[in-house]
């Protein structure tokens, strides 16, 4: 490091990056990003000893409420350490990077998600298999102060958005390559003033890490452009929902198990078998996903949110996309889950759709029938509603074996906190509310 004047520098990634600030995040079970500050003089210290938060920072609330659990009081400490190998630019003079909760003594938190993830990942790779896993961001642009930004039409998928918005996307585009998120491609979306930004496939952990940081590069150059971003599921009742969209690929000695079989589109048997893993663990697993009290108003069908339980080749109503291997998808063969939306702890999500998926695999589930093309209508509608899908989590052995009771017991505290605060309020005042509970 550094240390000439205010402009400092810290080597990571092997690459130089200059900053004052150096912000350290880490994302709560609400699925909000909450983060600290330290001069950059302080990195060491904030790497080896960590930064003070209280142990209510797991369970802030979209409405910076604090859902107290039997084990989360006023009292205790919780120090979070910064990965310096993943410190980026993020804007003049700021760099950071994500964090992981440990407890006083230097052991990791069980409240930590992003130490649960690579735990699952750990487990996964004790039996021979490696995933892989890439994201979708879906966004909506307001003005400064919130609104919808002032324009006559939107062109779903159309080019008219490129030359409306060529200056943000330009700098977008520039900055999350200065920043090597990865980025595969950026669309307009079916939604008014809707876009999105994927990414490509990452090891789990990197690939949550990579969104986190993408979502505040979209806030900071929205910013820039003098506009806001909402990564509310429904940022406005009726209109398009904002998903969050998971990939998974398994490899077990560099033999992909969604490709190359004798099943159905190529599928291996093991490949069958986490296939029904991760839809046996939908409803259970749900308030995980998409558990916020607005993400019900998208998970509907006929939105290609993946309403319908089960899955389909490239069928964009499954909640399982299936997407073969073939020339046109250099990526391999992978499974989409569709009904993640970005109010879902990242973490969190990633840890449970490859959990469940390595439980469809240790239990040699058989493949369920592929839902007929076009689904939307005869298909099986998954059960959003809030209560019963917290209730189904709280009740679920799967979800505890795979991320922990004392992480189980905060999102349903934080999400039942949500559930209590909103009750009364229509769906349209909820999505007012939470607009931008998400946006970084
Ligand atoms: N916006 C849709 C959602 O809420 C997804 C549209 C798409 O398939 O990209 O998930
Ligand atoms: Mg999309």
């Amino acid at each position: 490091m550094s240390n000439n004047g205010s402009v400092k520098s810290v080597t990571t990634g092997g690459e130089a990056v200059q900053a004052s600030l150096l912000v350290g995040t880490v994302v709560d079970f609400a699925g909000v990003t909450r983060a600290k500050g330290v001069p950059l003089r302080r990195l060491s210290t904030f790497v080896t000893s960590g930064m003070g938060a209280s142990q209510t920072w797991p369970v802030f609330c979209v409405d910076n409420g604090v859902a107290f659990t039997p084990s989360i009081g006023v009292s205790g400490d919780l120090r979070f350490r910064i990965d310096v190998d993943k410190v980026r630019p993020i804007d003049d003079g700021v760099a950071g990077g994500p964090a992981d909760f440990y407890n006083q003594d230097g052991s990791p938190s069980a409240l930590c998600s992003r130490a649960r993830l690579a735990a699952v990942v750990e487990h996964a790779s004790e039996r021979g298999l490696v995933p892989m896993m890439g994201t979708e961001l879906e966004f909506v642009l307001t003005t400064l102060t919130g609104e919808r930004l002032p324009k006559a039409s939107w062109t779903a998928y159309g080019i008219n958005a490129f030359v409306t918005h060529r200056a943000f996307l330009v700098d977008l585009t520039e900055t999350l390559e200065r920043a090597g998120v990865g980025t595969e491609q950026i669309h307009a979306e079916h939604g008014e003033d809707q876009f999105e930004v994927s990414l490509a496939p990452a090891a789990p952990v990197d690939m949550a890490d990579g969104c986190v940081l993408t979502r505040i590069l979209i806030g900071s150059v929205a910013e820039r452009h003098g506009m806001a971003v909402s990564f509310s599921p429904m940022p406005w009742v009726g209109g398009s929902g904002n998903g969050a969209h998971l990939h998974l690929s398994l490899k077990r000695q560099d033999r992909p198990l969604f490709g190359g079989g004798d099943g159905p589109h190529g599928l291996t048997v093991e490949g069958g078998s986490a296939i029904a893993g991760i839809i046996g663990g939908l409803n259970e697993l749900m308030g995980i996903y998409a558990g916020s009290v607005i993400s019900a108003q998208r998970l509907q069908p006929g939105r290609w949110s993946g309403a319908s339980a089960g899955w389909g080749l490239e069928n964009r109503e499954a909640a399982v996309r299936f997407l073969a291997a073939t020339t046109g998808n250099p990526h391999g063969a992978n499974v989409e889950l569709k009904i993640v939306d970005p109010s879902a702890n990242i973490y969190l999500a990633a840890a449970a759709l490859l959990g469940s998926a390595v439980n469809g695999i240790d239990n040699n589930l058989p493949l369920p029938a592929e839902l007929a093309t076009n689904s939307a209508e005869s298909a099986v509608a998954l059960n959003a509603e809030q209560f019963s899908v917290l209730a189904a989590l709280e009740n679920s052995p799967l979800a505890a074996r795979i991320l922990g009771p004392d992480i189980v017991e905060g999102v349903v505290a934080v999400r039942r906190h949500e559930a209590t605060q909103y009750a009364d309020k229509s769906p349209a005042q909820i999505a007012e509310a939470v607009r931008f509970a998400w946006s970084a």
